[in-house]
């Protein structure tokens, strides 16, 4: 269906010099056909109050992570390594209560689950998702009669909920660095990379819909196969993502393996430039900074994750001085909030660095919006300018959070909450702070509620 022709009059929009007030955008066929500053509204206009950004794009997902949110730190069941009583733990008993949840998970639990995930997404102001997705296949690792059965109740989880999807399809091969498959594991795998490129390959992009490919990590993918899946994002002209030193036991295995760090191992199969994205590169070395920098790689940061799961920091300012344009992910979603994502970058830079302002306040936009769009690949969105994707998103400046600041710092103050009217490709999905699926809240809790019903059987 082809949206319909619309004016948006923009008390503030973010254009891509800066704020500017009073700006009339046109939009026909889902696209921006004009931005005009400084105009008066016409009658038929639809007013959007506050300071209107480009569309956001959450740049790393695993949607059903979600129905951990809240689960995880009280007392831990099973064993007991690396967790201890009362919510204590790491990385890795977070892992098992997450494997716990992907054993519960069949396409039609994986889509309700999605769908409310994604509006809220929407409610946010996200208008593209980067899906991280590698829970291919069903329990004891088998094929569903269509192989894609999961993608499929992602594609149309995004599309109810309203927002552009990259499938970043993940290869998993191995358990750890050349151990097999254990335990839910089975569900990720495809033997090899040619197995795992003869099912991408049965999926069909659209307008709304990309297929990127992703090597889920070091861990999982042996160096040698990490190349076949470079080589097929390059020969489709496909986004390529890869998790990249979330935890200093993938670093140290990975030096033990290869003696190499998983940055270098990436580099050997040929997977950095500005066409890939490595997700957290929170332990990585300077020589692994130059390296990714060098290459052009984007940087996708997920830090409400980062510190839930008690990774660490990664060195963001570095990074950038380096080279890598970054971007920014809500990956287990712990909050949906791209804002407070990109604005969590510069707070943990101070608390890292001693002092302010390593990123300026348009840099934490460029980030929200263009950037992450770039690494999904949507080179046509995230910008309000004349061609590009017709994706707005009226933040309000007028609530507790946002009343009396300056507009041109959005980033630094607003939230999801803030969140009024979104546009996604010229359609009209969130209208004065309420989603066209109605109650997203109810959505969620009869998702999660019956996933986990499933897990806890
Ligand atoms: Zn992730």
């Amino acid at each position: 269906m082809t949206p319909p022709s619309a004016a948006y009059w923009c008390e503030r929009a973010w254009l891509p010099d800066g704020v500017v007030v009073r700006v009339r955008v046109e939009v026909a066929d889902g696209l921006i056909r004009t931005v005009q500053a400084g105009a008066d509204p016409r009658p038929g206009d639809t007013r959007l109050p506050g300071v209107v950004l480009p569309g956001l794009a959450n740049a790393h997902s695993h949607a059903f992570h979600r129905a951990l949110r809240g689960w995880t730190d009280g007392a831990l069941p099973g064993p007991t390594d690396g967790a201890l009583p009362g919510g204590r733990g790491d990385f890795w008993s977070w892992r098992r209560q997450m494997y716990a949840l992907a054993e519960a998970l069949d396409p039609d639990g994986y889509h309700a689950l999605a769908r409310a995930v994604f509006a809220e997404m929407v409610l946010a102001g996200v208008t593209a998702v980067g899906e991280f997705h590698y829970l291919h296949h069903p329990p004891g690792g088998g094929r569903y009669a269509d192989p894609n059965a999961m993608a499929a109740a992602l594609r149309a989880a995004a599309e109810e909920a309203g927002l552009r999807l990259t499938l970043l399809d993940a290869c998993y091969l191995t358990g750890d660095l050349g151990e097999p498959l254990t335990g839910v594991q089975h569900r990720f795998g495809d033997g090899d990379a040619a197995g795992w490129a003869e099912r991408v390959d049965l999926l069909r992009p659209d307008a709304g819909f990309r297929v990127g490919a992703a090597v889920h990590s070091v861990r999982a993918v042996p160096r040698e196969q990490v190349s076949e899946v470079v080589r097929w994002a390059g020969e489709k002209d496909a986004p390529l993502h890869a998790h990249l030193s979330e935890q200093p036991a993938e670093n140290a295995r990975c030096r033990a393996a290869y003696g190499r760090t998983p940055a270098q191992v990436l580099d050997d199969a040929g997977f950095l430039g500005p066409g890939s994205t490595v997700v957290h590169a929170v332990h990585v070395t300077d020589d692994d900074v130059a390296l990714v920098g060098r290459s052009g790689t984007t940087v996708c940061l997920c830090p409400t994750t980062e510190r839930d799961l008690a990774d660490g920091i990664a060195p963001a300012g570095a990074l950038r001085d380096a080279g890598s344009p970054w971007c920014v992910g809500t990956d287990q979603h712990v909050a949906v909030d791209v804002l407070a994502e990109a604005r969590a970058v510069e707070m943990h830079e101070r608390l890292a660095t001693g002092r302010r302002g390593t990123f300026s306040p348009a840099e934490l936009v460029d980030a929200a919006t263009v950037a992450g769009h770039r690494s999904l690949g949507w080179a046509d969105a995230g910008a309000l300018v004349a061609g590009a994707r017709a994706d707005l998103v009226a933040v309000r400046t007028d609530s507790v959070r946002t009343a009396g600041s300056d507009p041109a710092q959005v980033a630094l103050v607003a939230g999801a909450e803030d969140v009024r009217t979104v546009v996604v490709d010229g359609r009209v999905v969130v209208d004065d702070g309420v989603h066209r699926l109605g109650d997203v809240g109810r959505l969620l809790a009869d998702a999660v509620g019956a996933v986990r019903a499933r897990a806890d059987r």
